[in-house]
């Protein structure tokens, strides 16, 4: 493999989270759970003589998505048609952008595993039209479903700037992930509506020339992206290796055998007869609507991530995981805002409240649990009413039941004991109820395993409600004394 640069280019079809249609009214459905052929109308079918009409809201979505990838818009915008015949499209033609696209020339950071940063350019996003599904059938035949057909589609296309099965992840993961936080696309590839292409080709480490490509379809997680890109780089790697040549050609993905196969041999490149769509006009997009577009963009999530490290000092690590997700890092801020202390609150979202979720198979938006609540918590646990194992099995019920924290508290009697005198006589009546044990401490034998197994003891008396610093410091105290515990 050394002596060969992989180069990896990546498609990315997203389909836009709108309403309706992109050329028509009709609505935008669920491909897998709606039954087939009832979202459709003349337009989206192909009818003959039918006018489309552009979709304002796909192409503000469009936008916000050239804008979020750093692309430069392009303000006079023509659609296209792309002739081809297939049965999911049966006007035999896509409407599509070709020359002049919405955005170019942008780029996104990835930081891979090793924590390399990488910048991968991006060549284009331009917006156009879904086809059809075809189902295949067992018996012979196929069923077509046109549901999907004319459903806003926006395709992303990057620069051949990746090199590995493990960057075309992480970027393809970053893609998705920000069209989740630009709240354009719900990043279901299991269900068709963001998909990814690799083409893949292999070059002599130092050559300028891209070698002969392949495409690759089929793929339905990322796992299977990286894993898919990795099998061509090496199955390529093995056919330059013997002397022969690599077959331009669209290969799929198997995901039960892990093998890529060939599915359509390209002997040369396609000829669509791309022209401008006589029934659309041009579309002109003004710098005043790129500027509202811009202004409410949300806060991205590499944004986040260096406010949350740099403002409220988290861990690269806490950082990314509470970035992760938009909804997530919006209830986070919720509380930080609220008056939490943002490593406390971080610290209780990743490791008790995620739980929590998992346990119950909720998403941080089905949750009972509010960030004011959270930080109500908090405040019980800073101000030494309850310790952290109570405030753990508080949150639990806070989970279950929705009540606040201070109701949890109250009608369980779960405040810890902070009052001295109270625990003083407690801490007394152990001493008293102990005397072997206390005799043997004295004696100056086993004192911290003695002085341990004491606080057991008062716990157990307290039902756990002692505060453990003032246990401690009592304990000390009258053990340290010569005279009977009085
Ligand atoms: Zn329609």
């Amino acid at each position: 493999m050394g002596q060969y640069e992989p180069v990896i280019g990546l498609e990315i079809h997203a389909e836009l989270l709108t309403e309706s249609k992109m050329f028509c009214g009709c609505r935008v459905v669920d491909s897998v759970e709606s039954p087939p052929n009832r979202a459709v109308c003349p337009v989206c079918l192909g009818m003959p003589g039918m006018l489309p009409v552009i979709n304002e809201r796909a192409v503000s979505f469009a936008l916000r998505v050239g804008l979020a990838l750093n692309c430069e818009i392009q303000e006079h915008n023509i659609f296209a048609r792309k002739s081809y015949f297939y049965p999911d499209l049966p006007k035999a033609y896509q409407i599509s952008q070709y020359e002049l696209p919405l955005a170019r020339n942008g780029y996104l950071d990835i930081v891979l595993e090793s924590g390399e940063t990488r910048r991968i350019r991006i060549r284009r996003v331009h917006m156009e039209e879904d086809t059809g599904k075809l189902t295949h059938m067992e018996g012979g035949g196929s069923l077509v479903d046109y549901n999907r057909s004319g459903v806003p589609l926006l395709e992303i296309v990057s620069e051949p700037d990746i090199h590995s099965g493990e960057e075309a992840r992480v970027y393809a993961s970053k893609i998705r992930q920000i069209l989740r936080y630009l709240g354009v696309n719900s990043g279901d590839m299991e269900k068709g509506v963001f998909r990814v292409e690799p083409n893949i080709s292999l070059r002599p480490v130092g050559s300028k020339d891209f070698g002969t490509r392949t495409e690759l379809k089929n793929l339905n997680s990322f796992r299977s992206l990286a894993d898919g890109a990795d099998y061509e780089i090496a199955r390529q790697a093995a056919i330059l290796d013997a002397g022969e040549a690599v077959v331009q050609e669209t290969r799929g993905w198997h995901d039960v055998r892990r093998v890529t196969f060939s599915q359509r041999v390209k002997e040369e490149a396609d000829d669509y007869r791309y022209f401008s769509e006589p029934d659309l006009p041009a579309l002109e997009i003004s710098q005043a609507w790129i500027d509202v577009i811009k202004t409410g963009l949300p806060e991205l999530p590499d944004s986040k991530v260096a406010r949350y490290k740099e403002v409220y000092a988290l861990s690269d690590y806490d950082a990314r995981v509470l970035a992760e997700d938009r909804q997530v890092a919006e209830w986070y801020d919720t509380a930080v805002s609220g008056g939490g202390d943002p490593k406390w609150i971080a610290n209780w979202v990743i490791n008790e409240l995620f739980r929590l979720m998992n346990e119950h198979g909720q998403l941080i938006d089905e949750i009972e649990v509010t960030p004011v609540e959270l930080v109500a918590l908090s405040k019980l646990v800073e101000n030494q009413t309850i310790n952290n194992n109570t405030a753990k099995e508080v949150l639990s019920e806070m989970f279950t039941t929705g009540k606040a924290a201070a109701e949890i508290v109250e009608a369980r009697g779960l405040a810890q004991i902070s009052d001295e005198a109270a625990l003083r006589g407690i801490v007394t009546q152990v001493l008293r109820d102990n005397e072997d044990q206390v005799a043997v401490y004295r004696s100056g034998e086993r004192q911290q395993k003695l002085h341990g197994w004491f606080v057991g003891q008062v716990m157990r008396a307290t039902r756990g409600k002692a505060n453990p610093a003032l246990v401690n410091q009592m304990l000390s105290e009258q053990l340290a004394g010569s005279d009977e515990p009085t």
